[in-house]
């Protein structure tokens, strides 16, 4: 990565946000090259596992959405990404926050739970820990894809 455009991620300042993904950032942030960027706060790498990863996998949401992939959505994905919607405060909402992007985050959930690749009980305790509280008014009301 050139020096300079790093400097310019450095100067936007995202330093008080949890994670961000974004594909194509050079047009957004005026970078010389072709850039996806992903940001995760620096307070991640010293925390476990278990809450680490459901916010790569929500960043990873944004990825498969942003490059307009279509998500293999079966059993109650649909239902759980629309739970989740509904427990993102307002403002989160606007931020990149789609239905397409819900659906791949609630189908990885799903595949995490049914596989045993997560230690959370449930895919919503799952996405709780995938969602800043912050980020929401409440706990996401998912239900078992299965
Ligand atoms: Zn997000």
């Amino acid at each position: 990565m050139n020096p300079n455009d790093f400097k310019i991620i450095e100067s936007k300042g995202f330093f008080d946000n949890d994670a961000g993904f974004r594909v194509g950032a050079h047009k957004l942030l005026g970078l010389s090259k072709p850039t996806d960027v992903f940001l995760l706060n620096a307070d991640y790498f010293t925390v476990d596992e278990k809450r680490a990863v459901p916010l790569i996998v929500h960043e990873l949401a944004h990825f498969f959405d942003q490059i307009d992939e279509e998500p293999a959505i079966e059993t109650n994905d649909d239902e759980n990404a629309e739970a989740i919607l509904k427990s993102l405060r307002p403002e989160v909402l606007v931020r990149e926050h789609t239905k397409r992007w819900a659906l791949h985050f609630a189908r990885a959930a799903r595949v995490l739970q049914v596989k045993n690749l997560t230690p959370y009980s449930t895919i919503g305790k799952f996405l709780d820990a995938a969602i800043p509280s912050d980020d929401r008014d409440g706990p996401v009301r998912a239900r078992k894809g299965w």
